[in-house]
């Protein structure tokens, strides 16, 4: 109620990726606030680990619906079509890209928009290519803390605004911002490496499927955890729809899926299996 609306032609938009998110897990939670604005789809990320996920993404090309009877081509063209109700301007079409191919900067350079990414995951830090076409481009404190994201967003009505927001919150260990690091869950072998929260390095087959922490109870724990996270960003992502003006419309999404223990494997990166590749999508305008 009373939100305002800006005066500048087109839409903001707002791209929320929850890293790691299988769409199961999505699809368990349940969340009001994100259901309410938009039909969840179950679709494909083109890849199963966060650099190339998010390098495609930021192509214009969000996950897909596996589309039949279809050449690529043709579908890539319908698929950005879809940018001209979401951006609220005429005539966005996927040759508009060219030559750069991404959509930052032509959002930037052809459209004047401002164009912030935030990311939770040192995997995407400023200093890789993928910071290309922003404004602004922030590695965030913490890696798993949405509500700081949305608490530092600003809509100027001179201009419209596009922002990436890579959500930390679902990305293993599955912590909410509140919990104390000694109480989250510990793989050993995926424990160390992640400390440098690589996603490329987390993930792959399980050396000893019979392992402990490798059995069925734990993998369910840990996914029950996936589950809990999409709740509590529910309530993160109802603060962004309280603060965004009326047209801003905003996708809601994941850069691949996990396994939980499925084929003795665990994460996502060198897997191939189609739980890594499920992801939730769901898309809509706020009003
Ligand atoms: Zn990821």
């Amino acid at each position: 109620m009373g939100r305002s609306r800006n005066r500048h032609p087109g839409n903001n938009y707002v791209l929320v990726i929850f890293d790691s998110c299988r769409f199961d897990s999505f699809l368990k939670a349940s969340p009001r606030t994100m259901s309410k604005f938009g039909r969840l789809e179950k679709r494909w990320s083109y890849a199963s680990w966060t650099a190339p996920s998010h390098y495609n993404l930021l192509s214009g090309l969000l996950p897909h619906s596996n589309p039949k009877h279809v050449f690529a081509s043709q579908y890539y063209t319908r698929d950005f079509a879809k940018f001209s109700d979401r951006l609220g301007l005429k005539d966005i079409k996927f040759e508009s890209l060219i030559p750069k191919l991404y959509f930052p900067s032509f959002l930037k350079e052809g459209l004047g928009y401002r164009t912030h990414a935030m990311v939770s995951l040192p995997v995407l830090n400023p200093q890789t290519v993928l910071n290309h076409g922003f404004d602004t481009y922030r590695l965030m404190e913490k890696h798993n803390d949405m509500r700081a994201m949305v608490r530092s967003m600003e809509f100027p009505e001179d201009r419209p605004s596009f922002y990436l927001l890579n959500v930390g919150e679902t990305h293993y260990p599955y912590a909410l911002p509140g919990e104390p690091p000694e109480k989250w869950p510990r793989i050993s072998g995926v424990h160390g490496v992640f400390k440098h929260l690589d996603s490329q390095r987390v993930g792959g087959k399980l050396k000893r499927p019979r392992d402990k922490f490798f059995n069925g109870r734990v993998m369910k724990t840990l996914h029950e955890r996936q589950v809990e996270a999409v709740r509590y960003l529910d309530g993160v992502v109802e603060e962004l729809f309280d603060l965004a003006p009326k047209n801003t419309w905003i996708t809601i999404t994941s850069d691949h899926g996990e396994l939980f223990g499925e084929a003795d494997q665990f994460g996502h990166g060198p897997i191939l299996h189609e739980k890594v590749f499920e992801v939730p999508f769901v898309d809509g305008r706020l009003r």
